[in-house]
């Protein structure tokens, strides 16, 4: 048995079909005999709406309003998520980025994370349940809410991964993984089948944003497998691994 990360992008939750499709792929990975935490993005477009709306009354909004605003983003796909779950027939827990315990500093918009303490994550894990985490947020030394920066649930993901020493971190997008170039632009890019941490570090300071830099960083600082797919497709996507780590020993690869 293994303990598996999974997290679902804003495009994988756009609406709440593809919540449904999300929530079947998430017991089918728990049906296989794994235990499955899962960190999700707002749903489609929530974010960038939110902040609309939030400019549309104040163009020079207080940061902390911001962050209070911009987590509510997360909550939705979370609580949806779980609920698509529970209709699945299996258990599941949503919880926020505070009740996952995610420590962060107090940069409003850009917090970094500072502990990842997830105790009901583990005891959700331990009762057999999934459970969901709300991404891209944490909370500060005041009890603030606090984000990450845009794109911030990969590094949620990851630092959950870490604090709960899962097997593998599986970040869901909508494309089949990383490409030597973006295939939408050049047809003939080819799909890296497995790539470790240096050389996706240096693609992405070339401009290559399959992954957030930092949750790229957090990883190769701990050893984390990383493996990018689609939700859209069953096609094998790319692993991110260690140096001297065979990826045919990493779990969940069908
Ligand atoms: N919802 C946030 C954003 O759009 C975080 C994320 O998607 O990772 O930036
Ligand atoms: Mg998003």
């Amino acid at each position: 048995m293994a303990l598996i990360v999974q997290k679902y992008g804003g495009s994988s939750v756009a609406d709440t079909e593809s919540i449904k499709r999300v929530a079947k792929r998430v017991v089918e990975t728990e049906k296989k005999g794994n235990k499955v935490a899962v960190v999700v993005s707002a749903m489609g477009d929530t974010t960038d709406d939110l902040i609309d709306q939030a400019l549309s009354i104040d163009s020079n909004p207080p940061e902390r309003e911001m962050d209070m605003l911009m987590t509510a983003g997360e909550r939705i796909s979370m609580s949806l998520l779980a609920m698509a779950i529970h209709a699945e027939g299996s258990r599941a827990h949503s919880f926020t980025g505070q009740q996952a315990g995610f420590f962060t500093d107090a940069r409003y918009g850009a917090a970094h994370i500072k502990a990842v303490r997830p105790d009901r994550v583990k005891n959700a894990l331990s009762l057999g349940d999934i459970a969901i985490v709300a991404g891209f947020q944490g909370i500060n030394a005041k009890g603030d809410a606090t984000t990450l920066g845009r794109g911030g649930s990969d590094t949620s993901a990851v630092a959950l991964a870490v604090a709960l020493g899962a097997d593998i971190c599986e970040i869901y997008t909508d494309v089949d993984g990383i490409f030597t170039a973006d295939p939408r632009i050049v047809p003939s890019a080819r799909r890296i089948p497995s790539i470790d941490y240096e050389s996706i570090l240096e693609m992405a300071s070339c401009g290559s944003k399959v992954l957030a830099l930092r949750c790229v960083e957090y990883a190769r600082r701990f050893n984390m497998p990383l493996h990018v797919r689609s939700s859209f497709s069953r096609r094998p996507g790319t692993l991110v691994v260690p140096d001297g780590i065979d990826p045919r020993t990493l779990p969940n690869l069908d």
